[in-house]
C-alpha cells in the first residue's frame, strides 16, 4: 500500500510558490490575499490561521478581516466591493459556512471572478465546467495534483466520488472528468452505494460522514482519496474513511492528516499567484 503524502507534496509545492512569488516582487510584483471570516467558528479559525501560515511561509500577503457574527449581509458585500476596487489585492477568499442570515451564493457572487481564489464564482464555475482555464477549487486542485505527483493514472479509470458539494463533490468529478476519468458521482439518495463504491479504480470519500467507508466499500487494489476531516472524541483527527480497515487492501490511499487537507491549503497558495500574475498581466 502506498501512503499518498499530502503534507510533502503540499511543503514540495509551498516552496516553489515561494520562490515564485519572491522573482515577482523582484519584479516589482506583490502578491496579496484578502481572507474575511464572520464569526468565531472554531474550525474556521484554524483553517483561517492556516491559510494565514502558509501565506507568510510564500512571502504573500495576507489581511484577515474578522467580522462579528451579526454583521449583515450588505456590509460584507461592501466590504468585498471595497477589495474588489483595490488594486493591491490580488485574491478575495471568504470563509464558509457563513452565518445562517447571510445568502452565502450572494455573497460569493459579489467577489469580482479574477480575484476569487477558491474558484466557487459561477463564472469560474461555468468556465471549469466547459474546461476552459480558471481558478480549479483548491481541495479538487490537491487532489488531482497528488494523483498526478504519484503516477496514478486517471485516463480510463472509473473514478467513483461520493458527495456532490459545490466545494469538493462537483469540481472534483469535472476534473476527473476533464483528466478522462468515467466518473459516477454519488450522493445520500444514492441506491446500491457500497456495490458501485466497489467498482471504484479510484474512490473519493467527500460524504462528510466520520470512518463511513470500510473495506465492504472498497475494490481490492483500489486507489482511495479521503477527503473527509473530522475531530474525534479523543481529540485526534479522522477521515470518512476507516483507514484501519481497508490499509490492506487499497494500492494507494491518502492519510487523515496529512493527505488531502494539507494539499488543499498549499493549493490555495498556487491559485493566489495565478491570480496575481493574471492581473499583472493586464496592467
Ligand atoms: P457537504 O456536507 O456539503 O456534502 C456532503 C455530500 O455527501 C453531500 O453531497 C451528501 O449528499 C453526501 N452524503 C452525505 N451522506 C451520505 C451518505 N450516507 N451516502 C452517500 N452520500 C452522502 O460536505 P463537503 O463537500 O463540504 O465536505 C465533505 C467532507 O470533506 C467534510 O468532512 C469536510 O469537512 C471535508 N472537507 C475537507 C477539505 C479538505 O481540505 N480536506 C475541504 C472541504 C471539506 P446530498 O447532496 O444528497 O446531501
Amino acid at each position: 500500500m502506498k501512503l499518498l503524502n499530502g503534507k510533502e507534496l503540499a511543503d514540495k509545492v509551498k516552496d516553489e510558490v515561494k520562490e515564485t512569488v519572491g522573482q515577482m516582487e523582484m519584479n516589482g510584483q506583490k502578491v496579496h490575499l484578502a481572507v474575511i471570516q464572520v464569526g468565531k467558528d472554531v474550525a474556521s479559525s484554524t483553517y483561517v490561521r492556516n491559510k494565514q501560515n502558509a501565506c507568510r511561509y510564500c512571502g504573500i500577503m495576507s489581511n484577515t478581516y474578522k467580522l462579528l457574527n451579526d454583521t449583515s449581509e450588505d456590509d460584507l458585500i461592501e466590504i468585498i466591493n471595497m477589495l474588489n476596487r483595490n488594486d493591491n489585492v490580488n485574491g478575495i477568499l471568504v470563509q464558509l459556512p457563513l452565518p445562517n442570515h447571510i445568502d452565502e451564493h450572494k455573497v460569493i457572487q459579489a467577489i469580482a471572478p479574477e480575484k476569487d481564489v477558491d474558484g466557487f464564482h459561477e463564472i469560474n464555475v461555468g468556465k471549469l465546467t466547459i474546461g476552459e482555464d480558471t481558478f480549479v477549487p483548491c481541495t479538487t486542485k490537491g487532489i488531482i495534483e497528488l494523483l498526478k505527483e504519484n503516477n496514478i493514472e486517471i485516463e480510463g479509470k472509473h473514478c467513483v466520488v461520493v458527495g456532490r458539494s459545490n466545494i469538493v463533490g462537483k469540481p472534483t468529478a469535472i476534473e476527473l472528468l476533464r483528466h478522462n476519468g468515467t466518473v459516477t458521482i454519488c450522493h445520500s439518495k444514492t441506491q446500491g452505494l457500497k456495490q458501485i463504491c466497489r467498482e471504484a479504480d479510484i474512490l473519493v470519500c467527500a460524504a462528510g460522514k466520520p470512518k463511513f467507508f470500510n473495506r465492504d466499500y472498497i475494490k481490492e487494489g483500489a486507489v482511495v482519496i479521503d477527503v473527509g476531516i473530522h475531530r474525534q472524541d479523543n481529540s485526534k483527527l479522522c477521515g470518512d474513511v476507516d483507514f484501519d480497515d481497508v490499509k490492506d487492501i487499497v494500492s494507494a490511499i491518502t492519510p487523515v492528516p496529512k493527505g488531502v487537507g494539507a494539499m488543499t491549503v498549499a493549493m490555495l497558495m498556487k491559485n493566489c499567484v495565478q491570480a496575481a500574475q493574471l492581473q499583472y498581466s493586464k496592467r
